[in-house]
């Protein structure tokens, strides 16, 4: 049930900080007959601004599309939900490239096959597949990205609000953990007033979005259990619109129209209840070593920071929740709309189809890409373009050549694209962006030398701590994180059953 700072127990058995989807989603795997839950949220129900100053925190080089510190700041919804109340729900399993390149996704390779399962359920998804030989190429491959269906926050709300064993505190912050040797004995809560409570806990779990988690750990652990891996190897998923092409193929754009993405529109079919099935193709090479996905859509929607911004804004009923908005905003937001109902028209009385290519990179782990707190107590990510996603952005659009040529298409890259590698490296700086997948600052792994939680998401060195968020990732693939993220939560609560 939802309860107040005065009917905070004692003792729980767990802790969970943070209701964003992971933490809503483990609190209601927990077997509950014989374990008791308390679930910390720092956000309200509703979107507020004076909480959300609470994620401020700065980028360093990228991370500033479409607003300055979107990247560090704004995509980090502290509202119950967290970041599920404005994410997409685009669904995708880790691939083979994952299991093979890296040897702790391969070692959980096994699991990670059942709990998919569990995850789907969780998400409403019955996932679909879009059978190869409908496309029928040799260079590329339907990519099929699952929809998230239903109102899993509502949901999560009502069930919390109906269960005995779990206690939801919102408005409630994190704000120390006190050891006894090696173990978390106690954690200390403040709500939004000051008043502290000090609740003594048996286990505790952070599920407080990628970076968050690293912050807390970094603030709240003493020196003696900093691992020294903590906050290094942070990943996103790179996006940018390199260009349009113009295809005259009827059955491949019959094709593109049958499974293209969806439209802002899908954000709120939950809340019209329309709960039809939801997939799309995105499109992968076969070329194992090039590590990205793409989408073509009609318009240019990805490039535009005014429409991006909207979305939020709807999602979040609040006009603030991507920085404030000016009258120069307005005037892209009213140009962007105009060009997409100009592009949509277009291509509906012309043969000659055309579309946006938009790439979703696989980001490598880089020790540079970090994230830490400064002298002024400021938290700083520092993400950068590195030397590896150059080469894999040079190799994607060489192996975009090779697709489009294939489908006998006019590939117009934009021309920056061909500048020098100064004037290229400059722009993707403004205009390469992640899109909230905070992946990697507290990787799991076998090793303590190496990674910060070991193959159970337990943080190396504390007995009794676990991180439960896509920071753990060792690797980023180029899935979008949730599924995955899920599928390890469903894996996490059915050791906890079995203890
Ligand atoms: C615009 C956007 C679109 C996205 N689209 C997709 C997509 O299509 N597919 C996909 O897979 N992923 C997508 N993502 C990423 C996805 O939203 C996240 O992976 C997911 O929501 C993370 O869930 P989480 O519970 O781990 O963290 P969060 O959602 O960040 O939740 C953490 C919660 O912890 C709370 N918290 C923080 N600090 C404290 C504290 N000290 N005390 C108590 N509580 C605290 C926060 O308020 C928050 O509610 C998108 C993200 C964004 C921003």
């Amino acid at each position: 049930m939802i309860i107040n700072k005065d009917q905070i127990k004692e003792h729980y058995d767990i802790v969970i900080i943070g209701a964003g989807i992971a933490g809503l989603a483990l609190s209601q795997l927990i077997n509950l007959e014989e374990k008791n839950i308390l679930l910390v949220e720092s956000g309200d129900f509703k979107f507020n601004r004076e909480i959300n100053r609470l994620s401020h925190a700065v980028v360093k080089n990228l991370g500033n599309w479409p607003t300055k510190n979107y990247a560090s700041h704004y995509s980090r919804i502290r509202m119950f939900g967290g970041n599920a109340n404005v994410w997409g729900g685009w669904c995708m399993e880790l691939d083979d490239y994952d299991y093979s390149q890296n040897s702790t996704w391969n070692i959980l390779k096994a699991d990670l096959k059942i709990h998919y399962k569990k995850a789907y359920e969780l998400l409403n998804i019955i996932p679909q597949n879009i059978d190869p030989d409908k496309l029928n190429m040799k260079s590329i491959k339907p990519y099929s990205i699952n929809i998230a269906r239903g109102n899993y926050i509502k949901n999560s709300r009502e069930y919390l609000e109906k269960s005995e064993n779990i206690d939801v505190l919102i408005k409630t912050n994190l704000i120390k953990m006190n050891l006894v040797k090696n173990k978390i004995s106690s954690v200390i809560l403040e709500n939004l007033n000051g008043y502290t409570n000090e609740v003594k806990l048996e286990k505790l779990i952070i599920s407080a979005g990628g970076i968050e988690t690293t912050r807390l750990l970094m603030n709240f652990l003493p020196d003696e259990n900093l691992n020294h891996n903590l906050g290094k190897y942070f990943m996103e998923h790179l996006q940018i619109q390199v260009g349009r092409v113009s295809i005259k193929n009827p059955l491949i754009n019959k094709f593109i129209k049958t499974y293209s993405p969806p439209t802002v529109k899908h954000l709120f079919d939950d809340k019209l209840e329309e709960m039809e099935s939801k997939y799309f193709s995105g499109f992968k090479s076969t070329n194992q070593d090039v590590r990205n996905y793409f989408v073509l859509r009609n318009s240019n929607v990805y490039q535009s920071k005014s429409l991006y911004r909207l979305r939020h804004v709807i999602l979040t009923k609040n006009l603030n929740s991507t920085g404030s908005i000016k009258i120069k905003d307005l005037f892209y937001l009213v140009i962007d709309v105009l060009d997409m109902f100009v592009k949509k028209i277009k291509s509906a009385f012309t043969k000659n189809k055309s579309y946006s290519v938009v790439l979703h990179l696989e980001q490598k782990p880089d020790e540079k890409n970090q994230i830490y707190i400064d002298s002024d107590d400021t938290v700083i990510l520092d993400w950068n373009f590195t030397n590896d996603d150059f080469v894999n952005l040079k190799n994607s659009i060489i192996d975009l050549n090779i697709i489009f040529n294939e489908m006998e298409s006019d590939f117009e890259l934009n021309d920056i694209f061909d500048s020098d590698e100064k004037k290229l490296k400059n722009y993707l700086e403004k205009n390469i962006f992640g899109i909230g997948h905070h992946m990697g600052t507290t990787k799991m792994g076998q090793n303590e030398n190496d990674s910060v939680c070991d193959m159970s998401q337990n943080y190396y060195g504390i007995d009794n701590l676990i991180i439960n968020s896509t920071s753990v990732f060792p690797t980023g693939g180029i899935a979008n994180p949730t599924l995955t993220m899920l599928a390890l939560t469903s894996r996490l609560a059915e050791r906890l059953n079995n203890e």
